[in-house]
């Protein structure tokens, strides 16, 4: 209804893909049912065989899973989306649904660690073949296509330095070799960026980042061409990695505020990225908000805002990076983000932990560097919080 009439972004957050129970209800219902009952045994055979389009059975079709569907696809701009139970199992799904033995992927090296770990412990299992580039080296991407290639996938901006990629650019590429561009939304979401209208072939998202917002739930979404979801839902139908109505309901939730958020989370990471850049002790401030970032004008290009995450290195080691992160009151040490409350994490013993030290090195993960995912709270008390720490080194 309201996603063919050209609505902008916040109508759409607020009302797209809402379908009504004759109860007349005016906020989203939920439906917690697995299964649904067939007005005829006609009709059940008819919704099995795919004659007739009604709910079957909630791994595959659910009222308010399919709201929160709609809802996403019409702000990313895509014919139809697909919701999972994580966002790993959106890149799973996609990769089970699109990739055959002898495919090759295409993966930058600064993706989210578990999606390189899926790549590189189960697709390969299956004979799928992953090369690894730079985000921001183009050469090394059309280097690397070859006849086999089937995917290239990639986030932009890059965990946790923030490095851009350009995404016209790329799908270019990939189009010319036959091939898909996946992008990981993540961190922009659609209320900064839309990959779809810069010539990505796919979306996905961990929606228990930002979709969410508050921290609450667990779910993950592809959005694209009808007929490539299609053979998502197949492999969900199947296999079953499917997102739980209540979650869905919350998700759809936090859509709608999800511009308002993204927008306030972007305040709030450009005033502290400017502020960190004037400490003494801190070497260097990763945002793509600030002129001097590497990524600046691409990101100022293909985003309307530069989003919540930001990363900077202190004087020191990990001695003074633990100091930071432990001197702080409010901000939670913890590797999750998209939240409005504020995040603070040591990515070289956390969340790319894993990365052998020669890895860490190659992708910029020093022992001095701290991630903060900055939240809703007031940036000043942020700052206070930040500077109990950064006074000690
Ligand atoms: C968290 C995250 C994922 C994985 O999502 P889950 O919902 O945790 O499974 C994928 N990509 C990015 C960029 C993420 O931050």
């Amino acid at each position: 209804m309201f996603e063919d009439d050209g609505y902008s972004l916040d109508t759409l957050a607020v009302r797209a893909g809402q379908v009504r129970s004759p109860e007349g209800e005016h906020s989203e219902a939920m439906f917690l049912t697995s299964s649904y009952v067939f007005p005829s045994a006609a009709e059940a055979a008819a919704r099995f065989s795919g004659d007739s389009q009604g709910n079957v059975y909630s791994r595959y079709t659910n009222p308010t899973v399919r709201m929160f569907e709609q809802r996403i696809a019409a702000l990313e701009g895509g014919e139809a989306a697909v919701a999972t139970s994580s966002g790993m199992a959106a890149i799973l799904s996609l990769c089970m649904a699109l990739l055959k033995s002898g495919d090759r992927v295409i993966c930058s090296r600064s993706v989210f660690g578990t999606t390189t770990a899926l790549f590189g412990r189960y697709m390969e299992k299956f004979g799928v073949r992953v090369s690894y580039v730079d985000l921001t080296d183009m050469d090394a991407w059309k280097g690397a296509v070859d006849g086999s290639t089937k995917l290239l996938f990639m986030e932009t901006p890059s965990n946790p330095l923030c490095e851009v990629a350009d995404i016209a650019a790329l799908a270019e590429l990939a189009h010319s070799a036959g091939a898909q561009l996946v992008v990981d939304n993540c961190f922009c979401t659609p209320a900064l960026q839309r990959p779809l209208a810069l010539g990505a072939d796919i979306v996905v998202h961990s929606a228990t980042k930002y979709l969410d917002g508050q921290g609450r739930c667990v779910g993950g979404v592809a959005v694209g061409k009808k007929e490539i979801m299609d053979e998502l839902v197949v492999f969900l139908r199947t296999a079953g990695p499917s997102m739980s109505p209540f979650n869905a309901w919350v998700f759809l939730k936090g859509l709608e505020t999800l511009n308002l958020r993204m927008q306030a989370h972007s305040r709030n990471a450009l005033a502290l990225a400017w502020w960190l850049d004037e400490q003494a002790v801190v070497e260097k401030v990763n945002y793509t908000g600030l002129p001097k970032h590497a990524g600046h004008l691409l990101a100022a290009k293909q985003q309307s805002a530069f989003g919540g995450v930001l990363s900077f290195t202190v004087r020191g080691g990990r001695e003074a990076a633990w100091k930071v992160i432990d001197s702080c009151k409010i901000l939670s040490c913890t590797a999750n983000l998209g939240d409005a409350k504020s995040t603070i994490v040591h990515p070289a013993t956390t969340t790319h932990g894993r990365l052998s030290e020669e890895d860490k090195a190659r992708a910029g993960i020093t022992e001095n560097l701290i991630r903060i995912s900055v939240g809703l709270e007031d940036v000043e008390d942020l700052q206070r919080d930040l500077l109990r720490g950064l006074a000690q080194l």
